[in-house]
């Protein structure tokens, strides 16, 4: 009998399938690649097949890998500038590394004459980045075990020199527990450290100082070990920008800011993830908040026929486009305005070289779409930038702001500057029409999806996922314009046109809404949903306690929505306490009506808290509340009440945690550490969950 095609894709998926067992992922770290097959990319793509770190340094003749476990982009970031840093300064063969592209047991033939770096996100509650999970499982095992079958003692890994950064933020509990473990680990197996492990601090926002700070005596501990010379830094691109003025950008393969191939070709294609977004339709919007001055935004998301799916809890990833404003800025300052059109095609000039985005494309697409050019810029970024200078006297100045630390903090860091910004300012207008391109797709950011609370119950709307979302608008003294968040700013232009409101774009950001070839038009948003662990017990009598003030009571609207769906079902409902805190009743409690019907629904179950910190003559917050109802809510942790916090997490977050420790010690009559070991206990076994920003 012939085969239908049914049949051949059955086949052809099991065949696959095999492949892709017995090459354990060489083949899936190309495919996964959203920008593989795209014309720049097969060098790389083709390079990219071992899992062999060795083997791969061997044949593109590197002797410094950096590898990264990033999951936001700033260790990979770190990581490139490493790179590029260690090959312009001391001649060293550098490459980056994503951690889930290699395989570590043959780390203990690693060759004496070359340096392996670490620079590793702590993510979560001590967790590993996505990509660094199963690094971490192999390098933390009790019988790890390598190529040459040396155990633990026999320190199998003596030839190993090794560098290692951490990223992390001290708000959390496990601060840069990856770095501190990953180096414990490496030294118990013989590595040989060269330098501090180094420590960056997002908590205290001083990352990139403490990256900087660390870098510094590092490399000069390297260059002792490895005798290299330093020379005078020069920019090296890895990376080729060609213009191709006789193709038409219009044209089908030309990339107009579609994240990859599955958008390019006509319809998109699925399985969406954080590598593929799906354009989806926002069904409903609406503003929250009754103040005209400030904006809180209630989306829909319609996620049906996707195959995205999302549980109570989960978190949705928003892919932004940068606002026109700035794009017209940063195209402007640097001479690009009239060229922002032309398609361009990005090679890597060395096969470990990777392009953020695909290619051929066009300089407006690149900017508008696949840069973080908004962000705060950095001070080793200034310096860079300073031998393409416009004049001397410019030169002198971006070199002084990179050199000076606190000089440069006065002049920029203080004034919420964006690059463009920092530019335009600096040579009051005179275009920078010698930097090379590739610098900034070198130096800056990939732009990166944010993540939003999902703020709507699985039971309740299982293909339509709700976001609630402060709007970005920072005023601050001494700044001298007032600061958008661009992702937020772009969703406030969306529900703006939903609405058919007259001005679409309250404050001239200009964002191109209908996307690329006006492919998100009629209201879509390019989003993917991300699991997470932030979740309801899954029996609905448990008692629960939340605490979200402001935006923190998005997920919480979802838990709350589950179980008034749970109670109108006929289930029993445990004690559901709800602790929420804004400015003013009146003007930014957010789903006042809503909480009214889901009190209806749960009875006495559900009792909600406020703090309204501007109403009274005395500010009130969450934590007061907490302690107001000390009693009871020890009285339900003994019942084994789930605990939650969403939202700020440099103040609130830890302050709560503060407060539930003196509570537990005031009701129970033990010491506040004994106390603290109960809440820790508490994270330990889940019955005490964060979702904070
Ligand atoms: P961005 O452009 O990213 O700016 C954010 C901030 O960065 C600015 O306010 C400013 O402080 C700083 N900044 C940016 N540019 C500069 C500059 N040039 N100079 C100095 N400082 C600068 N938010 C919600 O509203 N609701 C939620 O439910 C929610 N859930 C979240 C869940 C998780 C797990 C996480 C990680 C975050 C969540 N957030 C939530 C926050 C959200 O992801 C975004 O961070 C937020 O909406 C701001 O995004 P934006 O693109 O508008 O602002």
């Amino acid at each position: 009998a012939q085969l239908d095609t049914l049949d051949i894709v059955v086949l052809a998926a099991l065949l696959l399938g095999t492949v892709a067992y017995f090459t354990k992922g060489t083949y899936w770290a190309v495919a996964k690649d959203p920008y593989a097959g795209s014309l720049a990319n097969g060098a790389a793509a083709k390079a990219g097949k071992t899992r062999d770190i060795i083997e791969k340094m061997d044949e593109s003749a590197k002797n410094c890998v950096i590898f990264y476990g990033s999951q936001t982009g700033t260790a990979e970031d770190y990581a490139s500038r490493l790179a590029k840093e260690g090959s312009s300064r001391f001649g060293l063969k550098t490459m980056t590394a994503d951690l889930e592209e290699y395989d570590f047991e043959n780390l203990d033939s690693f060759p004496e004459d070359k340096v392996a770096m670490f620079v590793l996100a702590t993510y979560g509650e001590g967790e590993p980045t996505d990509n660094a999970v199963e690094f971490y499982e192999f390098i933390s095992s009790e019988d790890v075990s390598f190529n040459q079958g040396g155990g633990i003692s026999e320190k199998p890994l003596a030839n190993l020199k090794y560098v290692a950064f951490g990223l992390g933020n001290n708000t959390y509990e496990h601060y840069n527990s990856m770095v501190r473990n990953v180096t414990k680990f490496l030294d118990r197996l013989g590595a040989n450290r060269i330098g501090a492990a180094g420590e960056g601090d997002d908590g205290a926002g001083t990352m990139e100082e403490d990256f900087l700070a660390w870098k510094e005596p590092m490399w000069k501990d390297l260059a002792d070990s490895m005798g290299l010379q330093e020379r005078e830094a020069v920019y090296e691109p890895v990376l080729e920008v060609s213009e191709k003025p006789e193709m038409d950008a219009e044209s089908d393969d030309v990339y107009l800011g579609e994240p990859n191939k599955n958008h390019l070709e006509g319809k998109q294609k699925g399985p969406f993830n954080a590598h593929n977004p799906y354009i989806a339709p926002i069904v409903e919007s609406k503003e929250l908040f009754t103040v005209k001055d400030r904006n809180c935004l209630h989306m829909e998301i319609d996620i049906s026929g996707s195959n995205l799916s999302y549980t109570t809890g989960d978190h949705i990833a928003v892919w932004p486009t940068n606002a026109g404003k700035e794009v017209d800025r940063f195209m402007d300052i640097l001479g690009l305005d009239e060229k922002r059109h032309m398609v361009i095609s990005v090679k890597g000039l060395d096969a470990t070289a990777k392009i953020p985005f695909p290619s051929p494309t066009t300089y407006d697409a690149v900017v508008r779409y696949h840069m973080e050019i908004c962000a705060p810029i950095s001070r080793q970024f200034v310096s860079a930038l300073a031998p393409f200078s416009p004049n001397d006297s410019i030169k002198a100045e971006m070199t002084k702001m990179g050199s000076d630390k606190d000089y440069f903090h006065e002049q920029v860091a203080a004034r919420n500057y964006n690059l463009a910004q920092l530019l335009e300012f600096l040579s009051q207008g005179q275009k920078w029409n010698k930097v090379p391109f590739t610098i900034f797709i070198e130096g800056l950011h990939k732009i990166q999806p944010r993540y939003y609370s999902i703020s709507s119950s699985s039971l309740v709307q299982k293909n339509k996922i709700s976001i609630t979302a402060v709007v970005e608008s920072v005023e601050t003294p001494g700044a001298s314009h007032v600061l958008k968040g661009v992702t937020t700013n772009y969703l406030l232009a969306l529900k703006q046109k939903q609405h058919g409101d007259p001005s679409p774009d309250p404050h001239g950001l200009n964002y191109a809404i209908t996307g690329p070839r006006n492919k998100y038009d009629g209201i879509h948003v390019p989003v993917h949903v991300r699991h997470s662990n932030f979740k309801l017990p899954s029996d609905p009598s448990k008692p629960i306690i939340m605490v979200g003030p402001g935006t923190g009571v998005a997920p919480f609207r979802g838990f709350v929505q589950e179980r008034a769906k749970q109670a109108r079902d006929g289930e029993a409902i445990g004690k559901t306490m709800l602790f929420f805190g804004c400015r003013k009743k009146a003007e930014d409690f957010i789903y006042a009506d809503e909480w009214e019907a889901y009190k209806n629904d749960m009875g006495d179950s559900f009792e909600m808290l406020t703090a309204f910190s501007r109403d009274g003559a005395q500010k009130v917050y969450v934590q007061h509340l907490l302690k107001q109802r000390a009693a009871e809510i020890d009285r339900l942790l003994q019942q084994k009440a789930y605990f939650y916090v969403c939202g700020d997490a440099a103040n609130m977050a830890r302050e709560v945690n503060t407060a539930l420790s003196q509570i537990i010690s005031e009701q129970r009559g033990i010491p506040e550490s004994k106390a603290e070991d109960i809440v820790k206990a508490m994270r330990n076994s889940n019955a005490y969950q964060e979702d904070v920003w």
